[in-house]
C-alpha cells in the first residue's frame, strides 16, 4: 500500500533529505587517494548527529555503519573498511538519515582523483538516467514508465541495468511501497498519486547487468568485475509533478562543478 504524505510531512522529509545532501557535500572534498572508507564513515556519522539527525542505515537490517561505501565493481551495500582509496577509483556513497521520524536516502558516485574517460561516461550517463526517470514521476504515470525510461536510456548507452536492486517508496520507514525498478514496461505497474514520496536510484554497470552477492551478506559486485555507478534522489509528487527533495548542489559547490541539471530539469517540466 502506498502511504501518501501531507504537504507538512513532505517539508519534514525535505529536511531529512537535505541533511543527507549536506553530508555528501561535506564528504565530496574528503574523498581522495589514501583515505579509508571507514574514516569517511566516521565523518558522516558525526556530521549527521551534529545536524540533529540519526544515521538511517546504522543498525537497519543490522547494517554495521552509517554509509554504504561501494568502490569500483561494488554495486551497492559495501561495508566501510580500512582499505585506502586509490587514484582512479570510483566510490559510490549511499547515505540515510532520520530526522523528525522521516528517512532521507541519497547516493552519489564520486571519482577519486582522475578516472578514465570510460568511467567518466558511466557516471555521467547514470546521473542523467536518474533525471530522465524522475521526469516520468507524475500523477497518472505508472512505475513502469520510470523504469522503462531509465532502462532505455541506459541500454542505448551500452550499459547494464541491475535487476535485483530497486528504488522504493520512502517515509517513516526506509522501504515503502512501491518498489521502483530501473527497468520496466510503459504503462505497467502501480499508478503514481499526489503526495507520494519515492527514492529513485539507478544502479548501472559498465558491462553485464548481472551481479553477485558476497559472503558477508551485504557486498554486491558486478559479475564481470567491471565498474558500477549509483545515483539516488528523493522525490515527492506535488501538484501532480515531481519535486526533488534532495540536491547535489552541495557536492557540486564543493567540487567546483558548474551544472544546472536540477534547474534544467525543473524548466523542462514547466514546458511540458
Ligand atoms: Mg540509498
Ligand atoms: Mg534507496
Amino acid at each position: 500500500m502506498i502511504i501518501t504524505k501531507t504537504r507538512e510531512e513532505i517539508e519534514l522529509m525535505r529536511e531529512s533529505a537535505l541533511i543527507v545532501s549536506k553530508t555528501l557535500g561535506m564528504l565530496a572534498t574528503e574523498v581522495k587517494p589514501g583515505v579509508t572508507t571507514l574514516h569517511l564513515d566516521k565523518l558522516a556519522e558525526e556530521f549527521i548527529r551534529d545536524h540533529g539527525a540519526i544515521p538511517g542505515f546504522l543498525g537497519l537490517y543490522d547494517f554495521p555503519n552509517t554509509l554504504c561505501m561501494s568502490p569500483n565493481s561494488q554495486v551497492v551495500h559495501g561495508i566501510p573498511n580500512n582499505t585506502p582509496l586509490e587514484e582512479g577509483d570510483i566510490i559510490s556513497i549511499d547515505c540515510g538519515t532520520i530526522k523528525n521520524g522521516f528517512y532521507g536516502d541519497h547516493a552519489y558516485t564520486f571519482t577519486v582523483g582522475e578516472v578514465s574517460p570510460e568511467v567518466e561516461r558511466l557516471l555521467r550517463i547514470t546521473k542523467e538516467s536518474l533525471y530522465i526517470g524522475i521526469a516520468e514521476l507524475k500523477v497518472n504515470n505508472r512505475v513502469g514508465d520510470v523504469g522503462y525510461a531509465i532502462q532505455k536510456f541506459t541500454e542505448d548507452a551500452g550499459y547494464g541495468v541491475v535487476r535485483e536492486l530497486v528504488g522504493h517508496g520512502l517515509g517513516r520507514t526506509m522501504h515503502e511501497d512501491p518498489e521502483m525498478p530501473n527497468y520496466g514496461r510503459r504503462g505497467k505497474g502501480k499508478k503514481f498519486i499526489e503526495g507520494m514520496v519515492v527514492a529513485i536510484e539507478p544502479m548501472t554497470n559498465m558491462g553485464t547487468h548481472r551481479i553477485k552477492q558476497h559472503r558477508d551478506g551485504w557486498t554486491i559486485t558486478t559479475k564481470d568485475g567491471k565498474p558500477s555507478a549509483h545515483f539516488e534522489h528523493d522525490i515527492a509528487i506535488i501538484d501532480g509533478k515531481p519535486e526533488i527533495l534532495s540536491t547535489f548542489k552541495y557536492i557540486n559547490k564543493a567540487l567546483g562543478i558548474e551544472t544546472d541539471e536540477e534547474d534544467a530539469f525543473r524548466q523542462e517540466l514547466l514546458t511540458v
